[in-house]
């Protein structure tokens, strides 16, 4: 689903920050699989190696993406669905388990002060990255916008029963979540009217909405993707032109 929502825009700020969830704003991954080389010295995926199929098909999921064998979409869904515990238990677990990377709060309050808003764009599903912000951000948690995936009861069960909840993905492209739709309106106002958008991430599917921002901040996995969305928007080919933009 394409919406032209433009809600960061209230406010006019100068900039806005959009960011992955897992593994860039957090420690640990909740569910990105292509977590293979996350962050922190970290080598779990919380979810799925400790209550859904474990690590090895995890790794096998990631290899056969990387390798075109599957899409993100189709792997995430099997990697999801071996998870059978109640979906409150399971939101519950990683509340307990997931932190925030520990400089996150003080950008955040920063931000706040400087009329930049933060919009989180994930593969993970928004009752458990909402959880997580109401936790550890506290009573502000609810000026971070989030874009993601949902959870849906699975015909004829309920959510609160084993095996009764599903992946309901943002949208239809191959990564259940396009990040770039997201950020698209925004990269499309006219430059007296746009902010200036930046965005940060970890994984391969941050690589389509880094490639709308004039600046992104790759870490580990993402970072040759980064260099060539730089490469691509010197080029011309990407992201928003400065020199487009007069003061
Ligand atoms: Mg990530």
């Amino acid at each position: 689903m394409v919406t032209k929502d433009l809600s960061a825009m209230e406010g006019n700020p100068k900039f806005i920050f959009f960011t992955d969830f897992d593994g860039t704003i957090t420690l640990k991954d909740t569910f990105d699989a292509y977590q293979y080389i996350p962050l922190h010295g970290n080598t779990e995926t919380l979810q799925t190696d400790n209550i859904g199929f474990g690590q090895e098909k995890r790794k096998q999921g990631n290899k056969d993406v990387l390798e075109g064998k599957e899409t993100f979409r189709e792997s995430f869904t099997k990697m999801m669905d071996s998870v059978k515990k109640p979906f409150p238990e399971c939101v519950d677990y990683l509340i307990e388990n997931i932190k925030l990377d520990p400089h996150f709060n003080d950008y955040f309050e920063w931000a706040l002060d400087n009329n930049i808003p933060t919009v989180v764009l994930s593969s993970g599903m928004e009752p458990v990255i909402r959880g997580i912000l109401k936790n550890l951000v506290g009573k502000n948690h609810d000026k971070i916008d989030i874009v993601s995936n949902q959870a849906k009861a699975r015909p004829g069960k309920s959510m609160d029963e084993e095996g009764g909840w599903q992946i309901d993905f943002h949208d239809d492209s191959d990564f259940g979540h396009d990040k770039s739709l997201t950020i698209r309106p925004y990269a499309d106002l006219p430059s007296d009217k746009r902010p200036t958008l930046f965005y940060a991430g970890d994984g391969v599917s941050d690589l389509s909405a880094a490639r709308e921002t004039v600046c992104s901040a790759g870490k580990v996995s993402v970072h040759d993707a980064a260099k060539e969305g730089y490469e691509m928007y010197k080029k011309g080919e990407a992201g928003v032109k400065i020199d487009d933009d007069k003061e």
